[in-house]
């Protein structure tokens, strides 16, 4: 029988009519058994997500302020939401208990998980679904991941013929406290609750219609992505597509559950599904890219033939404790680029170090670089990428800073000026948008 896991966006469940629309859509098709939740996300572009509203309590709470601001501005919320909903749950004793974990001096995870918490309640009483808690069933271990015991608790109780609601972001530690994922996290937590379902599908309702093969506040018609793997979907988020939490494909991955991605105001558009594989469509499926990167430039006579100097140079990154992103190498020279974010306040102490150890005949270093990674699988079966992608940037007027193709041929990236970011992403869109 066809089992389907639907995760619903905050932007999905914001107000009441968004939450019929939701209920609708979840009675379209019985399939739909396991709903995934957020909490109720902006209703106007000035408000404050449910999240961050608790967020801002726990820290007024700890610092001895008067919470009662984002306080009542939950309570009137939920309350107005089970009014609208015609629902007799009330919000008001689950506030008075949240209050008193507010001012503790622990982590804020159990103060943000209580948006889910709540909204799951709700919604399971519009539903008359069952409610379960994924404190008793989505556990972590002590070192923060998955343990994958979880699916197996979280099977157990999803068993019998009803619908159930699992509220999204959170679940436990081996102490039993309340642990959040990180952002946006109910992504996550729809994709544990597929897997230890066995649901043919995933399907994440949002409130786009799936992802555009650019960004669209650069190419306002970007093309809408109809199919992409797994694999090609992970270098996009990497590279800031953010339509999905990026580690939401690996719960699924594994036992290839396609995840769809869909927009609850337009419920019949397709959007697009994620894939293990494909073996049609566009070649490039998508380009993103993001500012704020730097590059440190090492030069050195005979570099390639001296042992061990790529270990000496990575081990300097290592002690600075700063993960790199790319290595570009070329005959006496090589390149490694790190994230400001990683980055900050270490490129002095980084080149002071490189200079001791590595005695280079030339160090310099390169900041305010953007990426930009041209993704799509079928890239490695034709002829000429390379030569249209740096044929239109040529013609845009972008310089290429650096230019680095992955093993597995599924990604270019090209290092840009940050300031050529969407110029360098609108040439390469327009190069491929219409490239079979
Ligand atoms: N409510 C959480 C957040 O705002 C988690 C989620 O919506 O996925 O980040």
């Amino acid at each position: 029988m066809e089992r389907i896991t639907c995760k619903f966006g905050g932007s999905s469940l914001a107000d009441s009519s968004c939450i019929r629309q939701v209920i609708d859509i979840i009675r379209a098709n019985p399939a739909r058994k396991y709903i995934v939740p957020s909490a109720p996300g902006k209703r106007t572009a000035e408000e404050k997500k449910i999240t961050d509203l608790l967020y801002a309590w726990h820290n007024m709470a700890r610092q001895g302020l008067d919470p009662t601001e984002p306080k009542s501005i939950i309570e009137e919320r939920f309350s107005t939401l089970a009014r609208e909903l015609g629902v007799s749950f009330n919000v008001q004793p689950c506030l008075e208990e949240i209050a008193e974990h507010a001012s503790r001096d622990e982590a804020p995870d159990y103060m943000a998980s209580r948006g889910e918490y709540l909204n799951g309640k709700l919604i399971a009483e519009a539903l008359g679904a069952v409610f379960v808690d994924p404190a008793e069933c989505i556990l972590f271990k002590e070192n923060g991941q998955l343990d994958p015991r979880s699916y197996d608790l979280l099977g157990e109780k999803l068993q019998g013929d009803c619908l159930f609601v699992v509220p999204g972001f959170y679940g436990a530690t081996p102490k039993g406290e309340i642990k959040t994922f990180s952002r946006g996290g109910s992504d996550i937590s729809g994709s544990i609750v597929a897997r230890a379902t066995r649901s043919s599908l995933y399907e994440n309702w949002t409130d786009v219609s799936g992802f555009r093969m650019a960004d669209p506040r650069i190419v306002p018609d970007a093309k809408r992505i109809e199919e992409i793997t797994y694999r090609e979907l992970r270098e996009l988020s990497y590279m800031g597509a953010t339509v999905l939490h990026d580690e939401a494909i690996f719960p699924v991955r594994e036992p290839g559950i396609p995840i769809q991605i869909l927009n609850t105001k337009k419920p019949d558009s397709p959007g697009t599904l994620i894939v293990a594989r494909r073996d049609s469509g566009h070649p490039v499926c998508g380009i993103a890219g993001r500012r704020g990167f730097t590059m440190f430039n090492i030069e050195k006579t005979l570099m390639n033939k001296e042992h061990g100097f790529g270990r000496k140079l990575l081990s300097i990154f290592e002690e600075h404790r700063v993960s790199w992103e790319h290595m570009p190498t070329g005959i006496d020279t090589i390149s490694i680029i790190a994230s400001d974010d990683e980055l900050k306040g270490k490129v002095q102490t980084i080149l002071e170090s490189i200079e001791r150890l590595l005695d280079p005949d030339d160090l310099t270093v390169t900041s305010g670089l953007a990426i930009v990674a041209t993704v799509g699988k079928g890239m490695n079966r034709l002829v000429g990428v390379a030569a249209r992608l740096t044929g239109a940037l040529a013609e845009a007027g972008v310089n290429i800073r650096v230019i680095n193709q992955g093993s597995s041929e599924m990604n270019i990236l090209i290092g840009v000026e940050e300031q050529d970011l969407e110029k360098a992403v609108s040439a390469i869109y327009h190069a491929f948008d219409s490239w079979q």
